[in-house]
Formats: C-alpha cells, structure tokens, sequence
C-alpha cells in the first residue's frame, strides 16, 4: 500500500537548490535531495548503487503492463523527438514534445492518476509526415515493417478517442477486463472468466494462500487460458534477466546475513517465478530490521488491474534517517507517559501501551511504477496472512516530503491564503519540522492510543468509524505537540514552533483543502472529513472568545488564531469527546459530528477558495527526477567512490533512460 501527497502547501521562500525541473499540463517535475549519502560507508553505496541500476532496469516492464502499444509508441515518439530535421521551434513540434512528457511521464498514453487516455495535440498529419521523415533504422519496427505499417499500428490508438479510453475501468455493472486497456490480460478475455479461472485456484481452507495470479498476464490460446508468466526465460525475460544481474551484484556487497538471504530469495524468485518463493521473500524483507540500506524491487502493488490480482513492476531504493528514525523511537519509548497525560477520561486510558516506531527513509532511486510520480509513504507486504503473522514494515519518505515542502514555498500559495508575515514566517522556520511531528504523533501513538470499554465492538461506529479515528489520532498529535514536553524531549526548538502545525492545519481545515473538492460537492474522504471536523468543531467552540477567527480583508477571508493556548484546550476537549465516542461505541455520537462538521462546505467560502487557488495556477500532479548516480574509480579501475549529480534535466534522463535501461522488444507476446 502506498500514500502519496496531493496539492499541499506551506510557507516560505525561494530555496537555493533547483527543487524545480519541468511544467507541462498538469504536472510539475521536481527533483529531490539524498542527505546522508556521503555519510555511508563505500560498501553500502556500492550495495545502492547496484540496487539502484536494478529499479532502473525494470522501466519497459511496467511501460507494456500499462498497455500493449506503450512501448512502440514511446519509441517512435523518441525517434522523431531525436532526430527530426524539420522546424523544431514549430507548434506542432513542441505539442508533440509535449506529449512525450506526459507519455514518459504516465509511463504510457493513459493519466497516471486518473486513468483516462490523453489525446495528442498535434496533428496526425504533422505525426505522420515527422515519423515519414526519419531515418528507418530508428524506429521500431518489426520484421518486413514499413513505417507506414508501424503508423497504421499507432495512429488509432493515440488520436482515436473511443479506442483505450481508460487504462484501468472501475465503472461498476461494466465488465472491467473488457473496458481496461491494460495488458494484464489478453485479446478476449472477460471479467467472469477471470473470476471463474483464478476462483477456482483459491482454497478456502488455505490460511496461507499465495497471491495467485500476481506476476503472470492471463491469456487465452486455442480457446484455453493460461499464464504467462513473467520471469527469467518467460515473458519480460530480457529485462528480469538484467535485474537479476544487478541483484547478484548487490548480493555480493550486503550488509549482513539476513540482507544477503533476502536479496538470494529474490533471484530465485525472479528465476522460477514460484509465488510460494515470493511469500518467503517477503517475509524475509520483514525480518532485515538492522540493515541501512533497504529496497523493494518487483510485482508489488495492484492498483493497475481492476480487479487488483496483476501487480505493476516497481523499485526503490532507500537508506535509514537515523536522525528522524530517533524522532520515532524517541516518541515510542514515551508512550505511556502521553497517554497517562491525555485529557481523556481515565477510563478510557490504557495501562500499558507500545508505540510503533516507524522508519523514516531517504530515497535514492526510483523506479517502475514509483516514478516519476512517487508515494510518500509504503507499507509493505500486501499479503494478508504475511501482514497477519508477521507485521508489515511502514516508512515515510523524508526527503520526498521535503522536497514537496521546499518545492511549495515561492509558489505564492503562502503569500496568498495565510493572514500576515508572522504566521509566514513560523511556517517558514518550523513549518517542515512540525508537519512531520503531528504525523509522527498520529501514526506512532495516536492510532494505538486508548481503549473500548467491556463489551464494545471495534467496529461500532460502523461508517463513521474510519473519520473518528483519524479525528481522534489527529487530535493527540495537535494537543501534544503543543505540550512543553515535546522541547524537553529535543523534538522541537522551542515552545513556539508547534504554532506552525496550528495554523497550516486551521487554514487546511476551514479553507484550503477545499481546493480538492469540485463546486456543489460535499466531502468524502475521511482525512479530508477528519480535518474539517476538528478546525470547524474548535472554530465553533472557540468563538465566543474568539480563539480562532475567518477575518475579511480585501474580499478574502483569511485564518486567525488569537489565542493559541486556548486552542489547545479546545483541541484536548475534543480529543477527551472524540476519545469517548470510541470507548463507549456512540454510533450516534459520531454520526452527529460528522454530520454536523465534516461533510458540507460553505459553497460561498468554498468558490472563494477555489478562485484564489485557481489564480496561482499550481499543477496538481507532481513526479521527480532521479539523481544520476556514478562509481568513481582509481587508476587500477577499483571503486573508490559512488557520487550523485542533481543537474539532469527532465527530459534528458527520460531519453538517456530510454538508451541504457530499455532490453525489452517493442511487442511483449
Ligand atoms: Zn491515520
């Protein structure tokens, strides 16, 4: 499973470090920084650095899942965008370049978020003419192929608007396989079919089934449905082959026992194609606790199969914070004394209670389905028995959040929506660190804070259940970061900074994530639900001593906070409420503030934030370039050094990775 990040902004501005690559359509291309690279011994670069080339090797995979013709069309796109000898400085072209960024940037013709086809902008003639014009050779044609064949092939399913419109089809009463153009499954194949065929494998009495179908596109030959399965001398073979290569590589400079075991596994994996070898993989993984450097490399997440059985080909490849990783063990190790100062009732308190302490990585290269567009957090395995029986591993991705921060700041977001320079400027000194401690406070504590009393049903909230939860996690992180606590624990600099978090989450709750819901709509999602809950609910509360004020300027209405201790001891109230609803099981306490907090939106206020936000014009889908990552070596050819250089630009590391990191043919059968 995987959390990314949406539009989100906080203060400040401009950073030295070029965060900015590219904007076209809808997306901006940012770059990230990998603090604490240097700091790593020579072997464990190495062990990143093979690791590394093994996430890039996987790129053509995840290209030909996505859909059939990705690869041709990416190729033939290359070829001209390379070569073409005519007006490069035309309309025409520069559509054409575009919509090569949009390709590489879905890693095909459908959005990468919303799953619809995207359209070129040029014109077929003009594709047609440019693609004439380019030496043969260089275009990726098959045996006794003209580039007018490879045309006829291409032109349909780029500018032909009822051919593969989306590439994954949720549309409930359709039949999903049929309607999805992915290339999970083959020419004729129907959603019953695929339910009758993988049904059949599932035995209900197995408590530890393998994730069948995983690593294989299904295929009907002669009328029968088989398997392919992607492996080493199967489909995707030249690629997988290439992995393996570097894994062997990064076998050979693993850290410990435990990290040489899990990577060993996962050769074997990719060799037999065995899913039973996959499982033991995982767990594996599980248990390398003590190593640095860690990777995920594979068939791992099913969002890109509608019926979420097929998984995409992804890798990443992180190291440990040490620095943030003790923030969470710092928070963990005091749990019980948050929860013995909670403002809940005592009753409702645990006696004991371990924090979970989550590792906060560093990136240093993603891949396959993790880039350009990244996840912020992973948590891993998805299998539910593996989960079960032995835990998952969860991370957050510290220097990609940093990057999203960092990236923000000069965007006109701040100058724009917060009240005055000294509300900008707490954002700008703590804005960053405080965000990461309410979401530390959440996760670690928060979710395993408290109890249900005798007899109450942990699901007793039923479909107010999921936004009770996150309200109350929410909750502990905003009442204890504001706890003096926190500074005598080193977490925070002073006893101002938890400020920042007061004020981002007010001006997120009341106003501006509103710019994620479209006009006349009510709110759904229960983060979003969570968030308005809390800043309408103590806005509410607070108002006849004006804690927290919407105040006019100009025609805006802006968030002021006038009274920020009062609004802790709001925040606790709540929590203590919140805390109360969940121990007693008050379905019809919940129901209430949901209802009367979280669900509907002030249209008046609403389509004042959606203009102002409009006006800053900000791209809503952000992806990264990767560092380009070298070995340095002596006279003698010996290793002696992995650098990191951040100046490749977007498109360069697209046609560069397009160069060395692409073993697949065009056509995958
Ligand atoms: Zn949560």
């Amino acid at each position: 499973m995987t959390l990314s990040m949406m539009a989100c902004a906080k203060s400040g501005k401009a950073p030295d470090f070029h965060y900015d690559v590219d904007r076209f359509a809808d997306l901006q291309i940012l770059r990230y920084k990998v603090p604490g690279f240097d700091s790593l011994s020579l072997n464990q670069k190495l062990l990143v650095y093979y690791l590394s080339q093994a996430a890039l090797e996987g790129r053509d995979i995840l290209y030909d899942q996505n859909f059939y013709l990705n690869l041709p069309i990416r190729r033939t796109l290359e070829a001209v965008y390379g070569n073409y000898k005519g007006d490069r400085s035309s309309d025409e072209f520069s559509k054409l370049e575009k919509y090569l960024k949009r390709v590489w940037f879905s890693n095909g013709i459908h959005h990468h978020y919303g799953q619809e086809k995207f359209l070129p902008e040029f014109s077929e003639s003009f594709f047609r003419e440019a693609v004439l014009s380019v030496d043969p050779s260089l275009l990726p044609l098959r045996e006794g192929e003209s580039a007018g064949d490879l045309l006829n092939t291409l032109v349909p399913a780029m500018f032909d608007p009822s051919l593969y419109v989306k590439k994954v089809n949720q549309t409930p009463g359709e039949d999903l396989i049929v309607t999805s153009a992915n290339n999970y499954y083959g020419k004729g194949i129907t959603q019953n079919e695929v339910e009758a065929f993988y049904g059949k494998m599932r035995d209900p009495n197995d408590s530890t089934p393998v994730s069948y179908g995983l690593n294989s596109r299904l295929v009907k030959e002669d009328g029968v449905l088989k398997e392919k399965v992607w492996k080493v001398g199967g489909l995707y073979s030249p690629a997988i082959e290439r992995i393996v290569g570097w894994l062997e590589k990064a076998e050979g400079v693993a850290e410990n026992a435990q990290q040489k075991a899990v990577i060993s596994k996962l050769i074997e994996y990719y060799r037999s194609g065995e899913l039973k070898a996959f499982d033991e993989y995982a767990i594996l993984w599980l248990k390398d606790t003590d190593s640095q450097v860690d990777f995920v490399n594979g068939f791992t997440e099913t969002y890109g199969d509608p019926l979420g059985i097929k998984a995409s080909w992804e890798g990443i490849v992180n190291f440990k914070n040490t620095e943030a990783t003790r923030r969470t063990e710092t928070i963990s190790a005091n749990a019980l004394w948050f929860e013995k100062n909670s403002p809940t009732d005592k009753r409702f308190q645990k006696d004991s209670v371990t924090g979970v302490s989550a590792k906060v990585i560093t990136v240093a290269m993603l891949g396959g389905d993790c880039y350009p567009a990244t996840p912020i957090g992973i948590n891993l395995p998805n299998s539910n028995w593996i989960r079960h029986d032995y835990g998952s591993k969860s991370v957050t991705i510290e220097n990609i959040t940093e990057a999203y921060d960092k990236a923000s700041q000069g965007s006109g977001f701040a100058e724009e929506f917060v009240w005055s320079d000294t509300e900008r400027d707490l954002l700008e000194k703590y804005g960053f660190i405080t965000d990461n401690i309410h979401v530390d406070l959440h996760e670690c504590l928060g979710h395993g804070s408290g109890k249900l009393l005798p007899g109450v049903s942990a699901d007793a909230l039923k479909e107010y259940g999921a936004t009770n939860e996150e309200t109350r996690a929410d909750l502990f992180g905003l009442y204890f970061i504001a706890d003096p606590k926190m500074v005598e624990l080193g977490l925070l600099p002073n006893e101002e900074a938890y400020k920042a978090e007061y004020y981002r989450f007010m001006m997120n709750g009341l106003m501006t994530q509103l710019v994620r819901i479209e006009p006349g709509k009510d709110i759904e999602e229960s983060h979003m639900r969570n968030r308005q809950l809390i800043a309408r609910w103590v806005y509410e509360a607070g108002k006849p001593d004006n804690v927290v004020e919407l105040r006019e300027k100009d025609g805006k209405h802006y968030v002021v906070i006038n009274d920020y201790q009062a609004l802790r001891k709001l925040f606790g109230e709540l929590l203590a409420e919140i805390q109360r609803v969940k121990s007693e099981g008050d379905y019809e306490g919940a129901k209430a503030l949901v209802e009367t907090y979280a669900v509907k939106v002030d249209p008046v206020l609403h389509a004042e934030v959606l203009e102002r936000y409009k006006a800053l014009n900000l791209a809503p889908y952000k992806g990264f370039v990767n560092p380009v990552m070298s070995l340095v070596t002596d006279s003698d050819g010996n290793v002696t050094d992995v650098t990191l250089d951040y100046t490749e630009g977007y498109a360069d590391q697209m046609m560069r990775y397009s160069k060395e990191y692409s073993s697949l043919p065009a056509y995958n059968n």
